[in-house]
């Protein structure tokens, strides 16, 4: 047996105040004397370490916060927490200290479950909207709430990653939809991007970097210049071709104004893209094309455009695709495209809604929205970091750069195909490495989300702070990530009521019930363990491996992550309910509160592998466990500290359904085309 007592007149001086060490007790210890009035000096060290106080009153640091203590109180330092122990008061302030090495809990605490993108910042876009409309679930459904939990997931993970978007105001569909408001465009984009900024808040999701692109100074001179450098290249030059016109007011056709049958599928579809087979058309090309401003035969004429012959970059495309994520999908799109003999894309317009080039050959035209988005992306990093002091410029973007793009497949062309070849002519020196994760349609009771019909549930009939995490949980798990979906309310309510009011908030309430009537409202210890115990925290960990496979770059699914939380729910369910008879059988106390450990256990695994797809719930069932909101991704299924105040069945995590909000005035006009399509970007159809 060892018994030391604190002798102030053996003590010698170190890190700033007395001390002097106690041996025999297997770890590091010594005792301390902080004099009145005076401080140690930082300590960091790799050691986790125990502080008791024994004698008198004073402060102790941990990084930016201050915690006070005084004779009794006891504190634990993780490896590498910078910390203080300053005396405030009268008298001496004494203490006693254990320390030791613990290689797994340093290594946890210097990187924590590293990030495959290690220190690299990561770029993560949701395709930036037109602001021709507000967000409906179809949007809100593919790129935003992917890019969302992608970021979310990267951060716990001690990534830099961003989410950045912004809004797409030169398009055309923007000049349309100013036509019909009898709004100038630059009204109507202001409007709608206010609006849309608006939608994102309401779905919990933040943005990091949202670029106004008619709003944004620098932004017109810094595209130009972009463009100069392709025109540079000399791989787009200016060139007369083919082009149509309304036989009725002269306009110049592209895009939302004309419609006809796709070269590439045969089927219907707008100028420039087809949203079901992913070829882009140069509208001449279409099969018995309709002019939209006349609804009659366009007369084909004359056009004077910058055009890009990209089948002559094929092997860069196939290159660039070869190194970072390119789903199957878009893979395909390249080779089906590129057995085109030629594919001659113009990437200026005649107009006046848009950018002019700098060249003189470029009067009258405008640079393509779609070409300029290309540079938007390079432009918002240069943006985030000037903000948070980095140096990035988007005339010199750097290799450890990695970019990951959310879009609906209708833009696959333009972000797969199109961008790496404009980056490799304009940006010879830099090697993009880019994920792509690409979504299909949602469809709304079977058909697609219409503005003319009212076709659609937007954003702001159906969010607000009590259905957010239902419609983020219910838009996960049905997300259209391998083909079309189809939303419809029935299965959402349905989905809110039987499973996350009717299972998770069930088992949430219940478990939190039990603990107020059996533990005093307090998280038990663990006690004896049961084989069937033993065997239900390794299916835990089974399923954080699964929540984690869902949510890394090459798996990433948020089908499979939200399907993997309600099975995480589901386990659960049933191993209350198989351990209840050891409640009932009485006389095995320690083995029941093993269980209500394990269902804490499980509780605060799923407030953890929450947080991606569902942070609000996450964070407010953290704080019913007693606990901080979830920051890191766990490395393994952790039991509740014992003693953890548990207010689980005082809260209402979920509420009932309730009827959609009004459609609002934005949504009163008519909208009679349905050729403006395009769910990504933002145009509504
Ligand atoms: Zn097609």
């Amino acid at each position: 047996m060892i018994i030391d007592r604190f002798d102030a007149t053996a003590l010698s001086a170190a890190f700033g105040i007395d001390m002097g060490s106690v041996d025999g007790l297997g770890t590091g210890a010594a005792w301390g004397r902080v004099a009145p009035g005076v401080a140690t000096t930082h300590q960091r060290h790799d050691e986790t370490e125990l502080l008791v106080i024994v004698a008198g009153r004073g402060e102790l640091a941990v990084g930016a916060a201050h915690h006070p203590v005084a004779a009794g109180t006891v504190a634990l330092l993780e490896p590498f927490e910078d910390h203080v122990v300053a005396n405030t008061g009268e008298e001496d302030l004494v203490f006693l200290t254990q320390y030791w090495r613990d290689g797994a809990r340093a290594v946890s605490s210097a990187a924590p479950v590293a990030s495959e993108h290690g220190e690299r910042p990561v770029f993560v876009f949701s395709t930036p909207p037109t602001p021709n409309g507000d967000l409906h679930l179809g949007h809100l459904a593919g790129p935003y709430l992917g890019a969302d939990a992608y970021v979310r997931f990267q951060r716990m993970n001690g990534a830099s990653a961003w989410h950045l978007t912004g809004s797409d105001d030169f398009q055309s569909y923007v000049v349309d939809r100013a036509r019909r408001e009898g709004r100038s465009s630059a009204e109507v984009a202001a409007y709608y991007s206010a609006e849309i900024a608006e939608t994102l808040r309401l779905m919990d999701i933040p943005l990091d970097q949202y670029t106004v692109t008619n709003a944004d100074p620098g932004y017109v001179p810094a595209l130009k210049d972009f463009f100069t450098r392709l025109v540079s290249s000399g791989a787009i030059a200016p060139a007369d071709g083919p082009a149509l016109f309304d036989p009725r007011t002269g306009q110049y056709l592209y895009e939302v104004d004309v419609h006809g049958g796709c070269p590439g599928c045969g089927e219907a579809t707008a100028g420039n893209i087809c949203e079901l087979c992913g070829e882009p058309n140069t509208v001449v090309d279409l099969a018995g094309p309709v002019a939209g401003p006349s609804g009659g035969a366009p007369v084909t004429g004359t056009a004077r455009r910058y055009v890009l012959p990209l089948h002559e970059h094929a092997d860069a495309v196939l290159d660039h695709q070869r190194r970072g994520r390119v789903p199957a999908r878009l893979r395909e799109l390249a080779a089906r495209l590129f057995r085109r003999e030629r594919i001659d894309i113009p990437v200026s317009h005649p107009g006046d809604w848009g950018i002019t080039p700098h060249e003189a050959d470029g009067a009258g035209q405008v640079i393509w929205a779609w070409p300029e988005m290309a540079f938007g992306f390079l432009h918002g990093i240069q943006r985030l970091g000037e903000r948070l002091g980095r140096d990035w410029t988007a005339a010199r973007p750097a290799d450890d750069w990695k970019v990951v793009h959310f879009f609906g497949y209708d833009n696959s062309f333009y972000h797969a195909i199109l961008y790496p070849v404009l980056y490799r002519l304009a940006l010879p020196g830099w090697t993009p490495d880019i994920d792509y994760h690409v979504n299909e349609f949602l469809l709304y009771d079977g058909l697609k989300f219409s503005t003319s019909r009212r076709h659609a549930v937007w954003g702001k009939q159906i969010l607000d702070a009590d259905s957010v995490d239902a419609v983020r949980y219910f838009l996960a798990r049905n997300r259209p990530e391998v083909e079309r979906t189809n939303f419809t309310l029935d299965a959402y309510e349905h989905t809110l009521t039987a499973t996350l009011i009717g299972t998770w908030q069930a088992w949430l309430h219940d478990l939190g019930q039990r603990v107020a009537d059996h533990y005093d409202g307090v998280a038990p210890d663990a006690g004896n363990w049961t084989p069937e115990h033993a065997g239900f925290l390794g299916q835990l960990a089974a399923r954080l491996g699964a929540l984690a496979a869902s949510l890394r770059p090459g798996g990433f699914s948020l089908n499979q992550s939200a399907a993997e939380l309600d099975a995480l729910v589901t386990d659960t369910v049933r191993f209350s309910r198989r351990e209840r008879a050891l409640a009932q059988a009485g006389g095995m106390p320690d083995e029941v509160r093993t269980a209500t450990a394990l269902e804490l256990a499980a509780a605060w695994l799923l407030a953890h592998a929450a947080t991606p797809v569902m942070p609000r719930f996450a964070a407010r069932l953290a704080e019913a466990l007693g606990q901080p909101a979830p920051r890191q991704w766990p490395a393994t299924v952790e039991l509740i500290p014992p003693g953890s105040k548990i207010t689980l069945a005082q809260i209402t995590f979920f509420h009932p359904p309730r009827p959609l909000g009004p459609l609002g005035a934005a949504h009163a006009a008519e909208h009679p085309s349905d050729a403006s399509r395009s769910q990504s970007s933002g145009s509504l159809a």
